[in-house]
C-alpha cells in the first residue's frame, strides 16, 4: 500500500485517548517529529502495547491517513525500559525527550538528534559518568544541532583566539577573553557579575569536544566536580536563553534532584 510509510525512530511521548488507545509522538530519522494513533495500544493483547511508550527506539510502520497518522506496527530495536528504575535518571531522560519534542520539525530528517538522544539515554543508564554532566552534553551539543551554537572557537567580542582566561559570557552567546570581561563589568552594578562563568582550560576544551565531537564518543568522557560545576552554570542559562518556556519535566527534575 503506498499510504504506508516506515520510519526509524523513537517515542518521545505517549498520551492515553479514551478507554483503549494512545496518541504517541515520534521523533523519526526520514520526517522528523511525526505523531500518531495508535490504537488499541492500551489492551493487554495489542502487538502495539510494548511499542506505545516514551523512550521506545525501533522501526514504525506508519498508515498515513488524510487528516492523521495510525500507528501499524512497531520492531523495537531497543527500549530504555530499565531507565524507570532509576531515580533520577529516569526524570532525565523525560526531560531529554522534551526537549527533542520542543526542537523536533515535521517533515525534516534528522538523524543526528535521533543518534544523540540514544547516546544520553544509555549514558543515564551507565555508573561512571555524572548524570549533570551527561545533561550538559545533551543541551550544549541539542543546541549546536539547532544551529544555536554559541561561540567557543575565539572571543565573542575581540576574535582572538589566544587568552589567559577564558569566561563564558550570556550576554555575547559565548567565551570571552579577560581583556573584554573588564569591558563588559563596566556598565554593570559593582560586584555584579551576572550571566558570567569563568572557565577552566579544562571547561573550555570539554565544551569544545561537545560542540564538535562525534555524536558516538559525546559521552565516552567524564570529568570532576569543578568543571561540571562550571558547565552547568555556562549551559543551563544559555539552554534556557534558548527556550521560549519552561520544560514541564524539569520542574519535575528541580523538585526530585
Ligand atoms: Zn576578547
Amino acid at each position: 500500500m503506498s499510504d504506508q510509510i516506515t520510519v526509524q525512530g523513537v517515542v518521545l511521548s505517549a498520551m492515553p485517548i479514551g478507554e483503549y488507545d494512545k496518541r504517541v509522538v515520534l521523533l523519526t530519522r526520514e520526517r522528523g517529529k511525526i505523531s500518531a494513533f495508535a490504537k488499541g495500544a492500551r489492551r493487554l493483547n495489542s502487538p502495539l502495547m510494548a511499542a506505545s511508550n516514551p523512550f521506545v527506539f525501533g522501526v514504525f510502520t506508519l498508515y498515513e491517513g488524510r487528516t492523521s497518522n495510525s500507528l501499524v506496527s512497531c520492531v523495537i530495536t531497543h527500549h530504555f525500559a530499565d531507565l524507570s528504575r532509576h531515580q533520577p535518571e529516569v526524570y532525565y531522560g523525560f526531560y531529554f525527550l522534551e526537549i527533542a519534542d520542543y526542537f523536533g520539525k515535521e517533515g525534516l530528517e534528522d538523524r543526528d538528534t535521533l543518534n544523540l538522544l540514544y547516546v544520553v539515554l544509555k549514558a543515564l543508564l551507565r555508573q561512571d559518568i555524572d548524570v549533570r554532566l551527561v545533561r550538559c552534553i545533551y543541551e550544549l551539543r541539542m543546541l549546536c544541532e539547532q544551529g544555536l551554537a554559541p561561540q567557543l572557537n575565539a572571543c565573542a567580542v575581540c576574535q582572538r583566539e589566544e587568552a589567559e582566561k577564558w569566561f563564558f559570557s550570556q550576554e555575547q552567546n559565548g567565551v570571552i577573553c579577560i581583556d573584554d570581561l573588564s569591558a563588559s563589568q563596566k556598565g554593570s552594578p559593582k560586584g555584579r557579575k551576572t550571566g558570567l562563568t569563568p572557565l577552566s582550560p579544562l571547561t573550555l576544551a570539554v565544551m569544545r569536544y561537545i560542540a564538535f565531537a562525534p555524536i558516538q564518543k559525546l559521552c565516552a568522557f567524564s570529568v570532576g566536580e569543578e568543571t561540571i560545576s562550571q558547565l552547568e552554570d555556562a549551559i543551563y542559562p544559555y539552554t534556557q536563553k534558548n527556550i521560549d518556556r519552561k520544560m514541564k519535566s524539569l520542574q519535575f527534575l528541580e523538585i526530585f534532584t
